[in-house]
């Protein structure tokens, strides 16, 4: 079987979805068009048997703009707040959209001890493991309201990393980065020309690191190099990943239908 036909194949699949993805550019607001469309897609894959997991980025974003701030704080505490009132907003959205197709949705916020404290690990893959029994659609974002680097509980500082650590907890067989570029290139298109597209992946290795710069957003935290670090991270638990341009939503579609979108990271064997 052809590489990309396998993908149709996968069965349960983590969809990290960037902050550039689900808002506007100019305005930081929701994106509700592109958000209803998002969860359209996901009813849609649940209703062809495979289980979706989302890992969502916005909560600190969402949440400037809702107190009216212009731009995201600086100082933690701040920063703290702004996640925990975007997060609550994010979740009501998610929850009101997933409900006009009568499908439930759970939230699950980690923090880097969620996976370091084995403990802590073991809990959070058993309530996975259960959400999904329960045909419960997990919403995951990281506990920006309390995590901090500075703090015990660490953080995992981007949603590329966390959604690979999902991945894991999960099991799944497939994560799908959604980003505000098309792939990898061999080096930065924004500044060089002569960049090229690399379709597919096999290994990782450290030639293949360096092509990650880490040129992030504006408003996302994840560059290039977090990404090549999930795809370590999630290619060495079994899964495939793919990091696809999020400004076409309908890309999880043509992905899913075997296309060849983005870039492909094989599982490690
Ligand atoms: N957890 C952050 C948020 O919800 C996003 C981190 C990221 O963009 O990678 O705002």
């Amino acid at each position: 079987m052809n590489i990309r036909e396998s993908v149709k194949e996968k069965k349960r699949i983590v969809i990290k979805i960037g902050t550039s993805t689900i808002t506007h550019a100019e305005s930081g607001n929701i994106n509700l068009g592109k958000l209803e469309k998002f969860v359209r897609i996901l009813v849609d894959l649940r209703s062809q048997g495979k289980e979706v997991i989302v890992v969502s980025s916005g909560a600190i974003g969402i949440g400037k703009n809702v107190l009216r701030l212009n731009e995201v704080p600086k100082d933690l505490p701040s920063r703290q707040a702004c996640a925990a009132v975007g997060q609550g907003r994010l979740m009501m959205i998610y929850e009101k959209l997933f409900g006009e197709y009568g499908a439930l949705t759970a939230q699950v916020l980690l923090t880097k001890e969620s996976v370091s404290n084995e403990e802590c690990a073991m809990h959070a893959r058993q309530t996975f493991h259960r959400l999904l029994s329960l045909n419960v659609v997990p919403i995951v974002n990281e506990n920006d309201a309390i995590s901090a680097d500075e703090s015990s509980y660490g953080n995992f500082g981007d949603n590329d990393t966390l959604s690979a650590y999902v991945t894991m907890l999960v099991d799944a067989d497939l994560l799908i980065l959604m980003s505000d570029i098309d792939g990898l290139f061999t080096d930065d298109p924004r500044q060089n020309p002569d960049a090229t597209f690399i379709h597919f992946v096999e290994t990782i290795d450290e030639n293949l690191e360096k092509m990650g710069k880490g040129a992030g957003t504006a408003v996302g935290t994840g560059g290039m190099a977090t990404k090549i670090k999930a795809a370590k991270l999630a290619t060495e638990c079994g899964a495939d990943m793919i990091i696809a341009n999020g400004d076409d939503i309908h890309n999880i579609d043509r992905i899913m239908n075997g296309d060849d979108i983005g870039t492909l990271f094989l599982a490690a064997k």
